[in-house]
């Protein structure tokens, strides 16, 4: 792997890079001490030329692997095109990437956005445009229903409706509008809805909340019920999406088809942030012009790659890869028998390993991995969170299985 010589070097040390930006970045993460000069698959490189293998592909942002090749070429051409044009006037990738995508979802339209709190912002005005203008819910009064522990995004409307204090302590005043009922209760959605709700906003899988797999038939259901009510179902495949789980939308497993999809992170590829919410002529069709937008929604440059991972997932590969590896992760996972583990779940290759309070926190975990040659990261305090790019190898999974043998065991 080597450094390309047209970017500019910076003549520093890794605990310099740290220093740096701790004294200039504001403190929004902890990241874990290493500097990533490059990368190439499922591997990344240090400045001083130590590999780790990425068991978390950027949230599941990088599923087709650092720098994929076909994505790179796509980008680089683009790049030396045009990149940015506006909605001022029409490109010639956003017409492709809407049909193309919409086309993967059997959807009818799609509104470019860049990042996944865009999106899930996005969808939020959508469907309480459309409990106005098409369901007739008084001016003002539209509800939402989101569940417990969910994790959106974090913008102050998104954070309005999540529960964890840490999301919301000291960003308030929060936006009204929105009911939270429990993740997994098909009775409590059923109870929730009253003749003002318009949407229920559901992620397949919670990823952030320590990837939490429903009971299943929960999203059936749910599902279900919503089209009974004349509520929109909105799923939030964010991060299950786009082969995570083994299946291009995590809410196949279940066989639900959503009102809306809001899609991001392994859409633009790694390489450019592009979002989308993906619906039917009728619902996305209560924004006329000048209702909503984005300076760099919808550009060249992110259509272009999105497009190449849309015609990438359309081979079924990268979710074949999940489901076979998927399965064979999990198994010689729980094969470890560590009495420190309390649960291994998840699905594809998206595993979260729960520890038991006595084993101490998951960070603790994550930077003994990171000596071992492994990237990986908690969510919350007990949940190391695993999620390589879909194009590892078995061999690649079985070199990370022994050092997650050495650490966990
Ligand atoms: N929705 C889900 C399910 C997510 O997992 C995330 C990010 O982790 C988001 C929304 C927010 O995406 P972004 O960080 O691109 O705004």
């Amino acid at each position: 792997m080597t450094i390309q010589s047209e970017v500019q070097p910076v003549d520093l040390s890794g605990a310099e890079h740290i220093e740096l930006v701790e004294r200039y970045g504001a403190h929004n993460y902890h990241p874990l001490p290493i500097v990533i000069a490059s990368g190439e698959g499922v591997w990344v490189e240090d400045l001083d030329g130590n590999r780790y293998l990425d068991m978390l592909a950027a949230y599941s942002a990088v599923n087709f692997g650092h720098c994929n090749p076909d994505l790179v070429a796509v980008a680089s051409e683009q790049l030396r095109r045009v990149t940015l044009t506006s909605r001022a006037f029409h490109n010639d990738q956003i017409g492709p990437f809407c049909r193309e995508l919409a086309q993967l979802c059997r959807m009818e339209v799609v509104l470019p956005m860049n990042t996944g709190a865009e999106g899930v912002e996005t969808a939020i005005k959508t469907a309480r445009k459309w409990g106005y203008t098409v369901k007739g819910v008084p001016a003002d009064q539209a509800k939402i229903i989101c569940c417990r522990d969910n994790f959106h995004g974090r913008t102050t409307t998104v954070i309005s409706f999540s529960t964890d204090s840490q999301c919301r302590d000291g960003f308030g005043p929060f936006t009204p509008g929105f009911e939270v009922i429990p993740f997994g209760d098909v009775a409590a959605l059923e109870q929730a809805i009253d003749d003002n709700t318009v949407a229920f906003l559901v992620e397949p899988i919670q990823g952030e909340g320590g990837i939490i797999v429903p009971p299943a038939g929960y999203l059936r259901d749910a599902r279900a019920v919503c089209k009974d009510r004349n509520v929109l179902f909105i799923a939030d495949e964010i991060q299950s999406g786009l082969g995570r789980t083994g299946r291009t939308f995590a809410c196949e497993e279940d066989g639900v088809h959503p009102d809306i999809f809001i899609l991001g992170k392994a859409l633009g590829g790694g390489i450019m942030p592009i979002s989308a919410v993906v619906s039917t002529r009728e619902i996305l069709g209560v924004f006329k012009p000048g209702d909503h937008g984005s300076t760099f929604g919808g550009n060249p440059l992110a259509c272009a790659v999105a497009r190449k991972v849309i015609e990438m997932l359309k081979t079924d590969t990268f979710q074949s890869n999940a489901r076979t590896l998927g399965a064979y992760f999990f198994e010689q996972l729980r094969a470890i028998g560590s009495k420190r583990i309390k649960e291994i779940r998840g699905r594809g290759l998206w595993v979260g390993i729960e520890l038991h309070e006595s084993a101490g926190p998951a960070r603790d975990y994550c930077q003994q991995l990171l000596l071992n040659g492994i990237l990986s990261k908690e969510t919350h305090d007990r949940v190391i969170r695993l999620a390589p790019p879909l194009t590892i190898t078995r061999d690649e999974l079985d070199w990370a299985l022994e050092r997650l043998k050495r650490v966990l065991g």
